[in-house]
């Protein structure tokens, strides 16, 4: 490798804007970011639907190393979390490495020159010797499988590609899906709309949340007096930690979650027990995400606002048909139904050693050491790769942990003068069958949600605490890993 090697990274949202500035704070001069939108922040671009905030504190949703004393709230709009990426993109310079525009299609090793050559729909070529895919976990919408979804012929769009030329004044829309995303939109679109029909497959667990902007004493009080931004970081830190403590032992301490928000969605659903045995959550508090919100529950008491829980059977020119007969007429469908969260970086093609594709490697479910490398794939790094999702914290605290240990990666790479760096397939192995067994007991295991594929692993979320996986990523064991010797390195075909 020379002594600049270039390292390419694929994403411009919170995961590799903290890879380009870790690297860029240790002498690594030649990183460019690709990133396949108009500018940067990733999935806080695209998601700006009405409503779009952060579920997490901001205090904790933010870099450590570029800590804020000025959110307008606890959990930030979707504009205020971009103007913040932006701004550090800025301060830290990383902004001048990215490249917009780019559908990364493609990424191959070539074990002769050992670089990567990373391909892009139009025709682009790029060659690395390194390469960081920080495109996340949720960045592909998904659509639900019903029959004659084309067929309807009023107005459709997904949450995350909101069409924000269709008014929705007075109209009649049907909203698919009740999850995180839903939950942030439903309640100003019930405001809007003339008749709102919300279709649930599934009731959450909620937890109370207004979200108001702070008061005045408050925020100056964040602003002003010393030790108090950074004490509301540490006690959110523990916070998170103390949810993901109720995930992993739903029978303990999991009941008291599970209390206080019974509690609290009676108390909103009081006087109407027939919604609420409507959307009763019937799985282990924790199995799917616990959602934060005041507002979700009295929106759904609003009386143009209507429940329907009947499964739909397929999707008619005129709305949604359930299996019950009725076709729910809609000028708009909206479908909060998620993200395709098994497919990782895919549709993109990696090609690892001997030709072998990252696909066929995840045959059998996707997975990599801490999240991070895969076996067959030297010098190739993920960010918020498999089981490194988190139900209780921040994922900026997994992505900042990532950062670092790929940092250390390739300062091994560079130190010991070799092409390039590939964790061994016994470390992984390992390690992938212990983060496994972590999961046995704990309320993840205890319903299907998008943290599985379809033979049930769970392969989205990591299995313990934020300070567990910042432990295990904090010092990388060089025997973790092999070497790949520079001495018979050919250059990179033309
Ligand atoms: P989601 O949590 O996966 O919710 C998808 C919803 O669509 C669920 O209610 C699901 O029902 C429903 N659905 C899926 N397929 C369906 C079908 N065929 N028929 C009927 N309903 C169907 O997706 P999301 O709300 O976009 O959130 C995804 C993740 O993004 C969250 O878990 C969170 O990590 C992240 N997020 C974060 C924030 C934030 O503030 N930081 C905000 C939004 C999202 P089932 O429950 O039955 O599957």
């Amino acid at each position: 490798m020379s002594e600049q090697p270039r390292i390419l990274i694929i994403g411009a949202g919170f995961g590799g804007i903290a890879a380009a500035i870790e690297l860029q704070a240790h002498g690594f001069a030649d990183v460019e970011i690709l990133d396949r939108g108009d500018g940067l922040g990733g999935t806080w671009r695209f998601n700006d639907y009405p409503g779009a905030a952060c579920d997490v504190p901001s205090h904790l949703y933010s870099y450590s190393f570029a800590q804020r004393r000025d959110w307008t709230r606890l959990c930030s709009p979707q504009d205020e979390i971009l103007a913040y990426q932006e701004e550090v993109a800025r301060e830290f310079g990383v902004d001048r490495r990215m490249t917009f525009g780019v559908e990364v299609d493609g990424c191959s090793w070539d074990a002769a020159s050992a670089t990567w050559t990373v391909t892009a729909a139009d025709g682009r070529r790029w060659e690395a010797d390194a390469v960081i895919v920080a495109t996340g976990q949720l960045h592909r919408p998904a659509f639900p499988p019903i029959p004659g979804l084309e067929d309807f012929a009023g107005t459709a769009f997904h949450s995350a590609e909101w069409d924000h030329a269709c008014d929705l004044r007075g109209r009649r829309v049907a909203v698919i899906g009740t999850g995180a995303s839903a939950v942030q939109f439903v309640p100003p679109v019930a405001e809007e709309a003339g008749h709102l029909t919300v279709f649930q497959r599934t009731g959450n667990w909620f937890m109370p949340r207004r979200n108001r902007s702070y008061p005045a004493p408050v925020a100056w009080a964040i602003r002003r007096v010393p030790g108090v931004q950074a004490f509301r970081r540490r006690f959110m830190y523990h916070y998170g930690e103390t949810l993901t403590m109720m995930i992993r032992h739903p029978r303990t301490v999991g009941l008291l979650g599970r209390l206080r928000s019974t509690l609290f969605m009676r108390w909103q659903l009081r006087g109407d027990d027939a919604l609420r045995r409507k959307l009763w959550p019937h799985y282990t508090f924790g199995c799917k995400r616990v959602l934060f919100s005041s507002m979700w529950l009295p929106a759904l008491r609003r009386p143009n606002v209507e429940l329907v829980t009947e499964r739909i059977e397929r999707m008619t020119p005129a709305g949604p048909q359930t299996q019950d007969g009725v076709v729910h007429e809609a000028d708009v469908v909206i479908y909060g139904t998620g993200f395709k969260t098994a497919d990782f970086m895919f549709p993109m093609e990696i090609t690892g050693e001997r030709g072998a594709s990252l696909r066929e490697a995840w045959a059998d479910g996707p997975h990599a050491h801490l999240g991070i490398t895969v076996p067959g794939f030297p010098s190739l790094f993920l960010m918020y790769g498999p089981n490194t999702n988190t139900s209780g914290g921040s994922i900026l605290v997994y992505l900042e942990a990532q950062a670092a240990y790929i940092r250390q990666a390739l300062a091994l790479v560079r130190e010991r003068g070799a092409a390039a760096i590939e964790v061994r397939p016994d470390v992984e192995a390992a390690a992938d069958r212990a983060v496994q067994q972590r999961f046995q007991g704990t309320a993840w295991t205890r319903c299907d949600s998008w943290y599985r594929d379809e033979s049930g692993r769970i392969i989205t979320n990591w299995p313990g605490y934020m300070r567990e996986y910042e432990a295990a990523t904090h010092a990388l064991d060089p025997a973790d890993f092999e070497l790949l010797p520079a001495a018979d390195r050919e250059p990179a075909a033309a």
